[in-house]
């Protein structure tokens, strides 16, 4: 009996392949199966170390081969994209890049992750206004209520301390205007909307009044950019 070197089982001599070196016959370290199991693997690496490195000495032509597919196969590509960015996961990976990437330019510093804005899509709620997001687009362009990161110190940087998850109209309302005018537009329409309601006595504006004069919260800061 014989112990193979790689799944440690004692089998037969006929169970292992011989070699000769000149006079003397020698049994393999491993079983048949074992060894059948070894060679595959052994050329498998061997070939993708090979197909690497012949890619990092010349990445020119794959890169190109890259690109005639995606031309070639637009349709394809913008229904993979349109589909990725449906779900928490890849719209989170595109806010993330474009956040580290813009924290780049900037020089700002950057510790947002892809599994920190997944879980708050998946909550799906605007931290600034509490309406719910959505990752589906509005007549073919960006949706209103589209999560975007915030930074709440517009001085600070792409921190999880220091962001949030915005819907994008908001985002974009305190990013040209800044906190204090849209605190004053929110109250004046929520007063406007309750003073119409009073008068027309109509369920339906009543309980539109009823969802925009939800209180906001108190925030000092009136420069505001969006990162
Ligand atoms: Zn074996």
């Amino acid at each position: 009996m014989k112990t193979c070197k790689m799944c440690g089982q004692a089998k037969e001599p006929s169970a292992y392949s011989s070699y000769r070196r000149g006079e003397k016959t020698y049994l393999s370290s491993y079983c048949r199966p074992c060894s059948v199991e070894r060679n595959r693997t052994y050329y498998r690496d061997r070939v993708r170390a090979s197909r690497l490195k012949r890619y990092k000495d010349n990445p020119e032509p794959a890169r190109q081969a890259a690109y005639r597919w995606k031309r070639e196969n637009r349709d394809h590509v913008n229904a993979y994209v349109k589909a990725k960015y449906r779900t928490p996961k890849g719209r989170a990976q595109e806010l993330v890049g474009g956040a580290r990437s813009r924290a780049r330019k900037r020089g700002l510093p950057f510790d947002l992750t892809v599994e920190w804005v997944v879980e708050k899509l998946v909550a799906g709620m605007c931290e600034y206004s509490g309406l719910p997001l959505t990752l589906e687009p509005k007549d073919g362009r960006r949706h209103p209520r589209s999560p975007s990161i915030d930074r709440i110190d517009p001085s600070g940087g792409c921190t999880k301390a220091n962001c949030r998850i915005a819907c994008l109209q908001a985002n974009i309302a305190l990013l040209n205007f800044g906190q204090a005018s849209m605190d004053e537009l929110v109250e004046a329409r929520a007063r406007t909307i309750s003073s119409q309601a009073s008068k027309e006595e109509g369920s339906t504006t009543r309980a539109r009044a009823r969802r925009v004069k939800r209180p906001e919260a108190p925030d000092t800061l009136n420069k505001r950019v969006m990162i």
